[in-house]
């Protein structure tokens, strides 16, 4: 007997519209009714896996069963971000408009490494990052790129910094030769991906001289200027400095007006890592929070954090697209086109080659909350967060930690009469306590050393009733 063959093809579309809407009616539901999710999953390490077959099916199974499992087996594992309980890290959303977004950039499955591969995708990423450009105050020097995440546009941030300053390393490497170390800029509270940054790009993680901030978490730029001094004496090369707007423990802001300045002055390429906040510059009345950003020669800000994209979708912007270019550009063969020259290839402007159509789903969340919603909705934000901000401030049972510029609030509990040795332990287990409710998720970071809450509000749905919860919850576990 002929061994059967699998039939082939793809599931008919009859198929497919069956499975689509039952998929759209859980989505929907999700969307509006996961509040009795428990927020962090409760499931033990392994939970999961040990539930799944060790190996692909040989035969095909049908798709209602797959689904099945992915409501039976997934689910429980899953951490939900979408959730206006979820005030933990940057709260996110994966919007409506956005998520339909995705499917759609799913179907088409489009690659724009070139504009001949997709015009379309090429284009309207121009056209969705000029309109966000506009919206933060960005003047129309700043060409966009979207990038991954934030931590993929700093590392071509400082690429293009490494270009301008030692051009003849793309060519020649960094190793094997006689080149000073060369030093990079950022405050004590920077992003991480900073350091992973530099240590990419071969300038070494002791490259990154991390300064210290005032007592509101800024970057000292006193500190900043006496650190060029002495690296140019001690003959250290000074290539860039990383200022933020919205650091990642307190959402401090970086004066980023005085160093550009500086930066100016000493020919050190400036990035801003505006991947929280950048969006606040919309809102009226904080467009002041990117002062001296239009002399920063790149920005990048996420709309997959606090713009109500689902992940991911870094903007890049930058004033010096062509240095980006000089770095990355490599044309093969095989890839080579009559367009070049007249249009954008995007596959230019960074590492990778092939890239999702990522501009999309902001061009749709864009246009469905318009300027005015998307102002509303951050506004929203920040005024959940003074609001919680005062009611921990007239606590005297409660401590806030740091200044509040946007939607994230650092406090601690701090029980009348407990030491202070024993305040982080409290802290440390009320968190423990509240993620365990299932109700909310919060996460901790550390200010000057003393365990501190972090409450980040950032979900569309969140609505005064979830911040409410959230503090009278604590109260009812402290
Ligand atoms: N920059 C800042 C200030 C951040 O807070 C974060 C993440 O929280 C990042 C960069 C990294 O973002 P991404 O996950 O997009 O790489």
């Amino acid at each position: 007997m002929e061994p059967s063959t699998p039939p082939l093809g793809d599931m008919s579309p009859d198929e497919f519209r069956r499975h689509a809407h039952r998929l759209v009616d859980w989505i929907a539901d999700y969307l509006h009714h996961n509040d009795h999710y428990p927020v962090l999953s409760r499931v033990k390490p392994g939970d999961i896996a040990r539930q799944l077959p060790s190996a692909a099916p040989e035969r095909g199974e049908p798709f209602d069963r797959v689904l099945d499992d992915f409501e039976r087996t997934i689910v429980p594992g899953l951490t939900h971000w979408n959730h206006p309980g979820f005030f933990a890290y940057f709260a996110i959303t994966g919007s409506a408009p956005g998520v339909l977004g995705e499917f759609l950039s799913a179907a088409l499955n489009v690659q724009a490494m070139l504009w001949r591969t997709s015009p379309a995708a090429t284009e309207l990423e121009e056209v969705a990052l000029g309109w966000l450009r506009q919206l933060v105050g960005l003047p129309p020097d700043f060409e966009g790129v979207i990038y991954d995440t934030a931590s993929i546009a700093s590392l071509h941030a400082l690429a293009a910094a490494r270009e301008e300053a030692v051009p003849q390393v793309r060519r020649e490497g960094l190793a094997g030769r006689d080149l000073p170390r060369m030093r990079v800029y950022c405050s004590e509270h920077a992003h991480s991906s900073i350091d992973k940054a530099v240590m990419m790009l071969g300038l070494g993680h002791e490259s990154l001289r991390r300064l210290p901030s005032d007592r509101e978490f800024r970057m000292d730029v006193a500190a900043l200027r006496q650190a060029v001094a002495e690296d140019r004496r001690a003959g250290v090369r000074p290539i860039a400095a990383v200022a933020t707007v919205g650091t990642t423990s307190t959402t401090s802001i970086d004066p980023v007006p005085a160093i550009a300045e500086l930066c100016e002055r000493e020919h050190l390429w400036l990035h801003v890592d505006a991947a929280y906040a950048g969006v606040a510059a919309m809102v009226p009345g904080y467009e002041h929070i990117l002062a001296g950003a239009d002399r920063a020669q790149s920005l990048v800000v996420n709309p997959h954090k606090w713009l109500f994209t689902p992940f991911d979708l870094s903007a890049f912007f930058c004033r010096r697209m062509d240095t980006i270019r000089q770095a990355f550009s490599l044309t093969p063969e095989y890839l080579r086109n009559s367009e070049a020259g007249q249009v954008r290839n995007l596959m230019d402007t960074g590492v990778q080659l092939g890239r999702r159509f990522r501009a999309l789903k902001l061009w749709m969340i864009l246009r469905h909350f318009g300027a005015e919603g998307l102002r509303a909705r951050l506004g929203e934000h920040m005024r959940l967060a003074r609001l919680f901000a005062e009611w921990v401030r007239n606590d005297p049972e409660f401590e806030l930690l740091a200044p509040v510029p946007f939607s994230v609030v650092c406090f601690r509990a701090k029980p009348v009469g407990m030491p202070e040795n024993d305040l982080d332990r409290y802290n440390e287990s009320l968190l423990e306590k509240l993620n365990a409710s299932g109700e909310v998720f919060l996460s901790h970071t550390k200010l000057n050393g003393v365990l501190t809450l972090r409450l980040a509000i950032g979900h569309i749905r969140t609505e005064e009733r979830h911040v409410r919860r959230a503090w009278d919850l604590m109260h009812e576990l402290a």
